[in-house]
């Protein structure tokens, strides 16, 4: 019996238990690979993140052989009907693929399980959302530690090899055509499995003994960069989590490949707050709208709010597509909290331009520091993005690189060129708001909605 291996967010052939169970399972028969875009949606991504794709799947193409096959779902004909088209016309009765648990994806995956057997194994998680529950009450966790203890304690089995060879998989002559690079991007993406083994390598020679000390650092590279692979499942977290010790640096960075399993337990359990408030209590406040509020967003989103910790990050994310993980706390606090826009436009953005783009971390990501999502602090935190700079970019190397206009001032200088005489001399933009006035600001909305807060 012929079967099609319908590729999602699992872009890899190692450590891929659905891929191995669909080669096992058609040994009679032959498995077609697939790949289904939604041309709306590839249309809609930046170039930076639509290349990003492409270059994940070109490097997939390779490692099957050259036997992927694409196909493009549209207006008239959605993903589960294309899907099940190709396996049919190429005389497959079985779609195997790995599980989602992306809420609008899972529901493609329901609706194809309606037109044809689909087969769904493992997850691109090491713990399947939905698995972590408190042992009181069967009830998932809302709080990220106690989550991270019971998560450990779940565990999961170790990686597995891809069970197949480069003839596993057979040519269809019902590929459709290859998405095109779009070339008003000449940002060169690396990506595909291979690479992201080799990153994990390197940073697990180079940075992985100092992460818990440098991953804050928005000036040294500390942190992996492995959400990119992440998210496209170049590599899946088991397979780095076997990598890591007991030792501090590992112990810290197993925290953080946690914290995006529990964003995805969270979302799982709360399906709406990829677009809604956790705390719902937050579509209360007041935020700001209308046409100073848009100049705003868009000053934000272009990096020229005069802040240049918000603007180096901004400008990092347009131009890279990644921006270092502090600094995406940093500016999300000052789009939410200094700016009084609401954390959904931030997300929208934030969707657009990152190639690690997750909708669960993305979502989550932007409530926990909007002040509405999981966190378990007592304090309402308002970064401040002078002192953030100052302390995350202390030798100002970071904003160099990205706001060229104040790459003539040294040192940590960068952070305030207000205080400069020749601050502005190459045309850096002054502060479109002023930080303390509008802390005040916030804390006073905060109030009308009587959380409790402490300073
Ligand atoms: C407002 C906001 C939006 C975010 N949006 C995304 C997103 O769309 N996609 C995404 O992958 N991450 C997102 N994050 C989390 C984090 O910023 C990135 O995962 C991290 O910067 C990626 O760089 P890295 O791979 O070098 O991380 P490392 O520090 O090396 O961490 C290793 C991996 O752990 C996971 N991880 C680390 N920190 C977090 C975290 N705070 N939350 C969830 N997972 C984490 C990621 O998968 C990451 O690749 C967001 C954070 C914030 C504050």
């Amino acid at each position: 019996m012929n079967s099609v291996f319908w590729f999602t967010r699992d872009l890899r052939l190692n450590d891929n238990p659905a891929l191995n169970q669909a080669i096992l399972d058609s040994r009679q028969g032959k498995v077609f690979a697939c790949y289904c875009l939604d041309r709306d949606w590839f249309e809609s991504l930046s170039a930076i993140r639509a290349n990003s794709l492409v270059a994940s799947l070109q490097s997939l193409k390779l490692a099957l052989g050259g036997a992927l096959n694409i196909v493009w779902a549209d207006e008239s004909n959605k993903i589960a009907a294309v899907v099940a088209n190709f396996a049919k016309a190429n005389a497959a009765t079985k779609v195997y693929a790995s599980k989602s648990f992306v809420p609008a994806f899972a529901a493609v995956q329901a609706s194809l399980s309606s037109l044809i057997e689909l087969i769904l194994v493992g997850s691109d998680y090491a713990v399947d959302p939905g698995n972590v529950k408190k042992p009181a009450d069967g009830l998932n966790y809302r709080v990220y530690t106690p989550f991270y203890r019971a998560w450990l304690q779940v565990g999961w089995p170790q990686p597995v090899h891809f069970a197949g060879n480069s003839s596993s998989f057979a040519f269809s002559n019902l590929g459709e055509s290859w998405p095109e690079l779009d070339a008003t991007s000449t940002v060169a993406i690396k990506a595909g499995e291979d690479f992201a083994l080799r990153t994990l390598d390197r940073f697990m020679r180079t940075r992985a003994d100092h992460y818990d000390e440098n991953r804050n650092r928005a000036d040294i590279g500390g942190t992996s960069h492995l959400s990119h692979a992440l998210a496209h499942g170049e590599i899946h977290p088991r397979t780095i989590l076997s990598r890591l010790s007991d030792s501090k640096g590992h112990e810290v960075f197993r925290k953080e490949i946690a914290w995006r399993e529990f964003y995805a337990d969270v979302l799982h359990n709360y399906p709406n707050t990829e677009t809604e408030y956790y705390n719902e209590r937050f579509a209360q406040m007041r935020y700001d709208t209308g046409p100073k509020a848009e100049a705003k967003l868009l000053a934000w989103q272009e990096g020229k709010t005069g802040y240049p910790m918000v603007d180096a990050g901004m400008r990092q994310l347009n131009t890279t597509g990644w921006m270092h993980n502090r600094v995406r706390m940093i500016v999300a606090s000052f789009l939410v909290k200094d700016l009084h826009i609401e954390w959904i436009h931030g997300a929208k953005y934030f969707e657009s331009k990152l190639t690690d783009f997750d909708p669960a971390s993305n979502a989550h990501g932007w409530q926990w520091t909007a002040g509405c999502g999981t966190d378990a602090s007592p304090y309402y935190r308002i970064f401040n993005p002078i002192g953030q700079g100052l302390k995350f970019d202390p030798n100002g190397d970071y904003v160099r690189k990205y706001v060229p206009e104040l790459a003539h001032l040294g040192g940590a200088a960068v952070h305030e060129p207000w205080l400069e005489i020749d601050g502005y001399q190459n045309g850096y933009v002054g502060q479109i708001v002023d930080h303390a006035a509008e802390r005040a600001e916030s804390l006073a909305r905060l109030e009308e909605i009587k959380i409790d807060i402490a300073d």
